[in-house]
């Protein structure tokens, strides 16, 4: 992010307890809810407050149960076409195979690659919708208090190299920084779970910033008032996001209206940072945002480190 403009406003920005909807949606319920306390009867006013509130969450509802079919049904056109274009393949392969006495190496080699393409085609795409199902379990899951996290001292710099490693674009990732000798930073924490929230954050900076432009993940220790903890950045050079904007993205399925996707096909079902916030919370740690629209955007985690290391 180009830090030569001093005048140009800077977005540094932690995750506020509550979203400006949920505060919007408890003022209007507030009323009910104080004269419910004090044991009067609802007034007709506040019932229709009540009304306008619940039908407001049921019109959100029913617009992600829409974009949820829709972005769900979307790999499955992709997938039946490249199996339709596999199995078309396959049966010209075997027709030349059953008319030829000897087949020539190379040209069996160019179509079994002509086979090959469609059929990894549909290994990516269904590893997507995969993913997408295991997030809206685990949004159900947390939402019911039952997302499994099983604490244990575990290797932040292992996580981060793992999660960097499995990542498609991998070649996008530059400057993987770790502290100077250290190979092993301890965290009491579930390394699934912290490797899941660091995934979220690497899909997002892949997806919203062009394919050209790196993206930097950076591993750091940070002291703060007599405690020491680990601290994750990943940095894109993409789209950025609004100033007004910072408070919403952590909700369930929320879009930046104007913010399209810049690399893959993918656009998700919108739970990634949701997910992202809720497993690093559940493990005592803290997470951030420093966004700077049209530079790019800088989301943060911090864990604590195991008793040992601090
Ligand atoms: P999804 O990416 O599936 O829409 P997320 O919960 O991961 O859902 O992100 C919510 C929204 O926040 C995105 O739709 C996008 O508008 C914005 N966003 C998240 N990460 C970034 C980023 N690195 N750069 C720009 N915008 C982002």
């Amino acid at each position: 992010m180009g830090s030569s403009d001093a005048s140009q406003a800077r977005n540094i920005h932690q995750y506020p307890q509550h979203s400006q909807e949920k505060l919007a949606l408890q003022a209007e319920i507030e009323p009910a809810v104080q004269r419910a306390e004090s044991g009067s009867p609802p007034e007709a006013e506040t019932i229709q407050q009540l009304e306008q509130a619940l039908l407001k969450t049921r019109k959100r509802f029913d617009s992600f149960i829409s974009a949820a079919g829709h972005e769900l049904r979307t790999p499955l056109t992709t997938i039946k076409g490249n199996a339709q274009l596999a199995l078309r393949r396959l049966e010209k392969l075997r027709r030349k195979v059953g008319q030829q006495e000897q087949i020539d190496a190379s040209t069996l080699g160019a179509d079994l690659e002509r086979l090959q393409q469609p059929l990894d085609y549909i290994v990516y795409r269904v590893n997507e919708q995969d993913k997408m199902i295991s997030d809206l379990l685990d949004v159900s899951r947390v939402q019911s208090g039952k997302i499994s996290i099983v604490m244990r001292p575990c290797n932040l710099v292992q996580i981060v190299q793992n999660a960097v490693q499995n990542t498609h674009e991998m070649d996008r990732i530059i400057d993987l920084t770790v502290p100077e000798e250290e190979s092993q930073i301890t965290i009491h924490a579930d390394p699934e779970r912290v490797e899941q929230a660091l995934n979220a954050l690497l899909s997002n900076a892949m997806k919203y910033s062009m394919p050209d432009r790196p993206v930097k993940v950076m591993l750091t220790i940070e002291e703060r008032e007599a405690s020491r903890m680990a601290q994750v950045q990943v940095q894109d050079y993409g789209t950025g996001i609004p100033a007004d904007e910072l408070d919403n993205i952590w909700d369930i399925s929320y879009r930046v209206k104007g913010i399209e996707v810049q690399d893959g096909s993918s656009v998700g079902l919108g739970l990634g940072l949701f997910l992202f916030r809720a497993l690093i919370e559940r493990q005592q740690g803290a997470i951030g945002v420093h966004s700077v629209p049209g530079e790019g955007s800088l989301f943060w985690f911090t864990l604590p480190l195991a008793q040992q290391e601090s």
